[in-house]
């Protein structure tokens, strides 16, 4: 089994429900377990402004999927929830399930980049992920505890906590 963080945000159609939902909905994937979720958080969108704000969650799983079957799963639980993908980066979506971690595994496909791409950057991915596992390091040797603490919050906001 690996231990992988998993980020949840939403913008479009309902964001606080799209988010418990597509937990429940991730909590049933065979052969998985989730371990611990994040509260619920308020961010301010990346790229285009006129959207609405995010709601945001970070969760993690013991799972022996592969990366890539789990690429897979998360990307059809975005295209059941109604996700319609666009051209513009950034833009509005109903779900957006991104891989942050997956154990220590470092790759970099086509399909694929762990750890992801914006996790030291995003404040919306690092706060969360330092509220459920402040004590990781990252493949890279960099502590997610001192990442968190020299973030800008960017108006970052806890919104509720979750169960689990
Ligand atoms: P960003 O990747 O900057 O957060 P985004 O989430 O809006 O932007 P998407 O349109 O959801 O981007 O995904 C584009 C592609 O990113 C996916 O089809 C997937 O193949 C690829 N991708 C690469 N690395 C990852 C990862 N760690 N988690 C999820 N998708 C990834
Ligand atoms: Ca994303
Ligand atoms: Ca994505």
């Amino acid at each position: 089994m690996t231990l992988a963080f998993i980020g949840l945000g939403s913008n479009l159609c309902d964001p606080h429900a799209q988010i418990i939902k597509a937990i429940d909905v991730i909590a049933l994937i065979e052969n998985c377990k989730i371990q611990a979720v994040s509260s619920l958080y308020f961010s301010r969108p990346m790229g285009p402004q006129d959207q609405p704000d995010y709601m945001n969650a970070v969760l993690s799983l013991e799972t022996n999927l592969s990366a890539i079957s789990l690429l897979d799963t998360l990307q059809e639980i975005e295209n059941k929830s109604g996700r319609v993908r666009k051209d513009n980066r950034w833009g509005a979506r109903i779900l957006d399930l991104d891989i942050l971690l997956y154990g220590t595994e470092v790759m970099n496909t086509t399909r694929l980049t762990i750890p992801h791409y914006g996790l030291k950057i995003r404040e919306f991915v690092l706060l969360p992920l330092a509220e459920i596992a402040p004590t990781l390091c990252l493949p890279d040797g960099d502590s997610i505890r001192e990442l968190s603490q020299n973030i800008t919050t960017n108006g970052l906001k806890i919104h509720s906590k979750l169960r689990y």
